[in-house]
Order: structure tokens, then C-alpha cells, then sequence
């Protein structure tokens, strides 16, 4: 039993990253797994690991490499790429180790003096030593919400979705402004994609959406008043749908179909 837990202790999950893309594996859970030792490194590679977290018991580690340096693993590829082929867990530690790369490389030196920033050592964090700045990684909130008029939802076909293979029909998002609440965000953004009113706001959860570094949090809401005029600088249209009859949606997995699943469940 020892044994095997020493073991355990020594695997661990690689995040190898280059160039905002990552090694994955052709089989399995898709992200390497195993010891340092078993991976090929080419000789003379600087290998600097650094602690993400766990995943399933086993430590999980970011390793930055330059020009897409062969390891002899498998390809780089996109996160968007990964997305439900690997488990959640996995997939918001691929964001995770894909954020916090972007994070170091961004932040080199200081957007107060402009002197070189130093990495922290006891925290994911960058220092100015001159001037006391410190800077962490980003994460920008982004409100998402299904709404739903009696036994109907509301569903909106965006710009970014017209032109490719798969153009679904979805709920509404936007990014919180400063100094915004939630619920006031909701607001704005429902008003100014659609020029609808809503209520009934209730929390639902939320999902890291590292596209580069959103953090998507989920609502409900019920419409209370206007009529839909969708916005045509983000939408090409917007239309309240029965839920036998619905046009094609966000992929299960994702916390737009989440959201969409729970309001068609209380339009029924
Ligand atoms: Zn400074």
C-alpha cells in the first residue's frame, strides 16, 4: 500500500506549454502523466516546473518551453481543441496552466516604473521590488444569463457564430464593468444586446472560461417588460423560442447549455 502511494507521489500531470498552446497525448486522458523522468526532454532543454495544483491526487505542473520545443509526446495544440475531450477538471487546469504562462509573460516588467518585475515565490504573483507594485494574474468576470418568457427562452445568434461550421443559437453574455454589480450587469447587458427588461435574477454557477482569462458566471432570469430589438453590432438576431422547437444549440459541457437546460426545464 506504501508502495503504491510513493509511487503516485512521484507521477504528475505535465502542462508543457509554448506559445499559448499545450503537449497533449493522442490517447488516454490527453495530458501527460507520469514522472519527470519518463519524460524526454531533448538534453540541454531548461525544464522549470512550476506548481499548478492536483488533479485526481496527483500534483499538477506547468512547464514553459520556448519555439514549440519537440518533447516527443504529441502535438501542441489549442485549448479550444480540448474542449470536451478531456475531463472538466482537466480542461480548467489546461486554462490554468495556459492563464498563468500568459500571466509570467505579460508581466516582465512593471506598469508602474516600468522596472523588471521578480516572481514570488509563496504565491502566483509578480513583484516590483523598486516601487512595491504587485501584479497577479488576470481573470475578468463575465456575466452570462438564459432568459425566459413564460413557456418560451430567449435565443441570440451572435456575429462571431455567423460564419462557422456550427452557428448556434445562445444565451446572452457580457463582460462586468468596473465598479459594476452582478445583477446590474445583467441589466445593462440584457437591455442593450436585446432592449428588454428582466427579473427574477437568480444565480445559477459558474465556469472558467480561459478564452484568454473569463470567468463566466451563470443566471436565470425572467423577462418583465419591452420588446426584442436585438443590437446588430454584436447579434444578427434574437428570438423567443418554444422548447419543442429549437434551433442549434451550445454544446453540452458548456455553461451556456447548462443554463439554456435548466430555463427549458421550467418552461415545460
Ligand atoms: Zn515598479
Amino acid at each position: 500500500m506504501n508502495q503504491v502511494i510513493e509511487e503516485n507521489e512521484q507521477e504528475a500531470w505535465w502542462f508543457i506549454v509554448s506559445q499559448g498552446k499545450l503537449v497533449a497525448l493522442d490517447k488516454g486522458e490527453l495530458i501527460p502523466f507520469g514522472s519527470i523522468n519518463d519524460l524526454p526532454f531533448p538534453e540541454g532543454a531548461t525544464v522549470n516546473k512550476r506548481l499548478l495544483g492536483e488533479y485526481n491526487g496527483a500534483s499538477c505542473y506547468l512547464v514553459e518551453l520556448d519555439d514549440f520545443l519537440d518533447v516527443g509526446l504529441g502535438d501542441y495544440v489549442t485549448l479550444r481543441s480540448l474542449l470536451g475531450r478531456v475531463p472538466d477538471l482537466l480542461f480548467d487546469m489546461s486554462g490554468r496552466a495556459l492563464q498563468i504562462a500568459l500571466f509570467y509573460k505579460t508581466h516582465q516588467f512593471c506598469g508602474q516604473c516600468g522596472q523588471k518585475m521578480q516572481e514570488i515565490d509563496w504565491e502566483i504573483a509578480m513583484k516590483c521590488y523598486h516601487c512595491q507594485h504587485r501584479a497577479y494574474p488576470r481573470v475578468s468576470p463575465c456575466i452570462i444569463v438564459a432568459i425566459r418568457k413564460h413557456k418560451q427562452i430567449l435565443l441570440a445568434l451572435h456575429k462571431r457564430h455567423q460564419q462557422s461550421n456550427y452557428p448556434v443559437y445562445t444565451t446572452l453574455a457580457g463582460f462586468t464593468e468596473a465598479g459594476e454589480s452582478l445583477e446590474a450587469c445583467i441589466e445593462r447587458e440584457v437591455f442593450e444586446e436585446v432592449g428588454i427588461k428582466v427579473k427574477n435574477i437568480q444565480y445559477v454557477s459558474s465556469q472558467p472560461w480561459p478564452f484568454p482569462h473569463s470567468l463566466m458566471m451563470g443566471f436565470t432570469a425572467d423577462y418583465a417588460s419591452g420588446e426584442v430589438c436585438a443590437d446588430t453590432h454584436e447579434l444578427v438576431e434574437a428570438n423567443w423560442y418554444d422548447a419543442d422547437n429549437l434551433p442549434i444549440m451550445p454544446k453540452h459541457g458548456t455553461i451556456a447549455r447548462k443554463l439554456i437546460e435548466k430555463t427549458l426545464k421550467r418552461c415545460r
